[in-house]
Parts: structure tokens; sequence; C-alpha cells
């Protein structure tokens, strides 16, 4: 199978953090590969791997017009020659609605157009049964690539860091990545989840994650009571941004090198910083985990006339 490098951790110096003696570290998995961006390879990467052994036809999966899970799958298992196919929600789209379709046709997914009802069951038994009986050779991952394999495959994110760190800080949309992290954070560690969606409840969707991959629930319970959640940096909600985030991803990214989206890691990264200037820090080790997402993040950049990488 395909495997993509490791990612690296880059030591950030703020000036904010030194007056508090903050350790501040970010893993950049957005520089994995410049399409199967960050967390999207780690969710995938098992799915693949078990799409190939059972020696299934391809991957089968379901996504938004803007999905940056359907461009990874698609690209994924381009490079593992696997046939992927990809169920879009919206019967009025086409392969050149958008630039984020015309990638997933690019790199050969089969994209089917349905409805807003008839997505709103890709989760439910009887719908999956009719996609099998139609699809009988292609393995069926879940939308945002949350399954079991995913939240294993986002269990490797820490496991290449010291795993040292006081707080550990995550995007959540799906929850996978951040219940994949749960798995393999320290008993003495915190991990801040940043939910991008407005009015989502983060430990309730946990979960039911968790529970759907079948993980025991006294076990979660435990793992759940190491979360923070700051639920107050949506910006109105998924996809939404206004100014101030633009102009703090802007300015981060002056002052760091580091490229964010507004998406998810511009608002997580903006969380944390407006937090550090709420609590008190001090002398603590912080690990931010750099999803990627930039891929989309590029045409609302162009948008706004500012283009910074
Ligand atoms: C998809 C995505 C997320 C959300 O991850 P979940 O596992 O769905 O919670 C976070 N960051 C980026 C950049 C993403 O593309």
């Amino acid at each position: 199978m395909l495997s993509l490098k490791q990612s690296i951790i880059q030591e950030v110096h703020l000036n904010e953090l030194k007056d508090r003696n903050i350790q501040f570290y970010v893993k950049r998995d957005d520089l994995i590969h410049p399409e199967i961006s960050g967390n999207k390879w780690r969710k995938l990467k098992y799915s693949i791997l078990h799409a190939e052994q059972q020696k299934f036809e391809g991957i089968l999966t379901f996504g938004g017009a803007y999905s940056n899970h359907l461009v990874a799958t698609a690209a994924a298992c381009q490079l593992n020659n696997l046939r992927s196919i990809g169920i879009v929600r919206g019967e009025e789209l086409t392969i050149v609605s958008n630039e984020t379709l015309m990638r997933c046709a690019e790199y050969g997914m089969e994209l089917h157009f349905v409805s807003r009802s008839d997505y709103s069951l890709r989760n439910e038994k009887m719908y999956q049964e009719e996609l099998t009986s139609l699809f009988p050779s292609m393995y069926i991952v879940p939308e945002g690539g949350a399954n079991y394999l995913g939240i294993i495959g986002c269990s490797e994110i820490l496991a290449e860091t010291s795993n040292d760190f006081d707080i550990v800080v995550v995007a959540q949309g799906t929850t996978t990545t951040s219940a994949g992290v749960l798995l393999s954070l320290p008993e003495d560690s915190t991990l801040w989840v940043v939910p991008v969606l407005k009015g989502f409840n983060s430990l309730a969707e946990m979960k039911a994650l968790f529970t759907y991959s079948a993980f025991e629930s006294e076990t979660v319970k435990d793992w759940l009571s190491k979360i923070e959640i700051l639920n107050e940096y949506h910006f109105g909600g998924y996809g939404k941004y206004n100014t101030e985030l633009i102009d703090f991803i802007e300015s981060f990214y002056i002052e760091t090198g580091i490229p964010l989206d507004p998406v998810y890691t511009g608002k997580s990264m903006f969380a944390l910083l407006k937090e550090i200037q709420k609590q008190d820090l001090r002398n603590k080790r912080i690990l931010f985990i750099h999803t990627g997402g930039l891929q989309g993040a590029k045409s609302i950049f162009e948008k706004e006339k500012r283009v910074i990488f």
C-alpha cells in the first residue's frame, strides 16, 4: 500500500507565548500530501488497507459538494489502484459544478448525485444494503471517514510525537480525528476540541461514534473526561467566516509561515490563541494538530483578494 510520509513537528515562537513561558508546537499533518491532506489520509489509511486485503474493487463513500473527504478518497484510491465511488448530496449538481467535484472526477471517482432526502439515509442499514447490492465489490466508508478504522488511523498522530503535552488542540467535524487522538492521549493531558459546526454537541457525537465503532462504554466515559470543548469559535457555523478570521489567518501566516484554512484550522488556532489570553497557561506544553484542509481554502482567499500561500 501507498505510504505517505510522517508529518513533522514544528516549534512555533509567538511573542504572546514567550511572556508566559508556553512551549508551542504544531504537528504539520497538512504537509503529508497536497491533496490527501492531513487527517483525511489518516482516516482513510486503514479503510484502503482493508479494501485491498479483502479484495474489494474499491471504496464507496459520501460527501457534500465541497467535501475534502471525497477528494481525498478519490486521490487515495487512484494512487492505490482502487476504484472510487462518491455519493454526493444534491441532485442538482454535476461534475463541473465546482472545483472539488471536478478534482474528484479527475481522480477517476464516479460521482452519483442524490437528493437531500436520499442522502439523509446514508447511515441507514436499508440504504447501505441497497448500495451493496448495486455495488457489491465496493467497501462502504461513512461520510468523513467516520468509522472504527478512521479512529485507529488518527490514533497514530500522537504516537508519532513525544506525546508529553499538557494540552492538545484539534478542530472537530465528524469527531473522528479527535476520537483517535483521545485513544493515545496520556493520562495527565487534556484534549481541547474546537467544533466548527454551530450548536454541535461534541460529547454526544463522540459517544455515538465510539459506540458505533464498538468501544466499551466505561472506557469511553474515561476518555471523554479528558476533553475540554471550546464551542464558541464556530464563527456562525460550518463554512462561515468573517473578516476577523481572515485577518487572523493572514497575520498568523505572516508571523509563522504556517497557512491555515477558514473552515477548520483557522478557527481552532484562533480559539487556542484567544484562550491563551483568557486562561492561565503559564509553563504549559501545547500541541496544535494541523489537520490540513488547505486545498479548499485557496479559492476563499482568492475571492477575498488575499493570496497568501
Ligand atoms: C475534515 C477536517 C477536519 C474534521 O475532522 P473530523 O475527523 O471530521 O472531526 C478537521 N480539519 C480539517 C482541515 C479537515 O479537512
